[in-house]
């Protein structure tokens, strides 16, 4: 059907998918990104019947009822989202249970199995009265690998390490790194602690897994992880030339923190 504002939407996860693959953060079908179409989303799309049974979120999300989400199918690769979204990816309607969900498609995909983490997310972000849309899931190589170290997974230890590596990460990830301890993926665990850290941060590490960020809209939400990724690279790079990097002084932070007006 003839929809620019979704089609649009549906264009930018695409696009974000290509970049998550050539990153190499995007193994198999790791990773995923929904997006809230919601307010997009026609008359058309609302008299569209389900084309599964009910299925059940494992969750109750109140501010959901009637929502539309796109999301990534579970075990659909993001190089392949990137060139063909609509099989690669899903809409979803949330039953008036606010507990389960139905696709609405033409081809029966199932979402992520992180949707769980995913709708608790976006029922949050409605509930505090956020204009985010987008919820983005990857394996970024660098910033997993920090949260091996025990040492990092003390509150606020990474964010700060990577803000003081290059002036832009402090600018554009004014919130800093939330450091959620490993739980079982696609978990309920999960979701309740990602959203849990949601009101401090944009951008979360699950432990020994991967990340997950939420912005207006889902470029956004790459643009941070890719901020937080280059700060990282250039951590490690100092350390593979043998030496501890000396990272910008708490005074420099402070100056950029006046003159951008950030928020933490
Ligand atoms: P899905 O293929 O179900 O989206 O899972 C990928 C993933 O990264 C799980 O954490
Ligand atoms: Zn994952």
């Amino acid at each position: 059907e003839n929809n620019p504002a979704l089609a649009k939407q549906v264009a930018e996860v695409a696009e974000v998918a290509g970049y998550l693959w050539q990153k190499g953060w995007a193994e198999r079908n790791g990773g995923n990104i929904t997006i809230n179409i919601t307010d997009v989303v026609t008359d058309e799309i609302r008299e569209m019947k389900a084309i599964s049974d009910k299925m059940q979120i494992g969750t109750t999300l109140p501010h959901l009822k009637g929502c539309y989400f796109f999301c990534k199918g579970t075990n659909k690769r993001m190089r392949d989202l990137a060139r063909w979204p609509m099989e690669n990816g899903s809409v979803i309607r949330i039953c008036d249970d606010c507990a389960s969900y139905e696709i609405i498609a033409d081809q029966v995909v199932r979402p992520t199995s992180e949707l769980p983490a995913h709708l608790s997310m976006h029922n949050y972000l409605i509930g505090s009265g956020s204009n985010y849309k987008a919820a983005m899931h990857t394996h970024p190589i660098d910033l997993v690998a920090m949260t091996h170290n025990p040492a990092f997974l003390e509150k606020d230890v990474l964010t700060k390490l990577l803000w003081s590596m290059i002036p832009e990460t402090r600018a554009f990830c004014p919130r800093g790194l939330g450091i959620i301890p490993y739980k079982l993926p696609s978990s309920i665990e999960l979701a309740e602690a990602t959203v849990k850290e949601l009101a401090d941060y944009d951008v979360v590490m699950w432990e020994k897994h991967g990340v997950c960020a939420v912005g207006e809209n889902v470029m956004e939400a790459f643009d941070m992880v890719d901020t937080l990724s280059k700060s990282a690279q250039i951590y490690l790079t100092a350390k593979s030339m043998g030496f501890e990097p000396t990272g910008m002084a708490d005074e420099l932070m402070e100056e950029l923190k006046v003159a951008f007006n950030l928020p933490k």
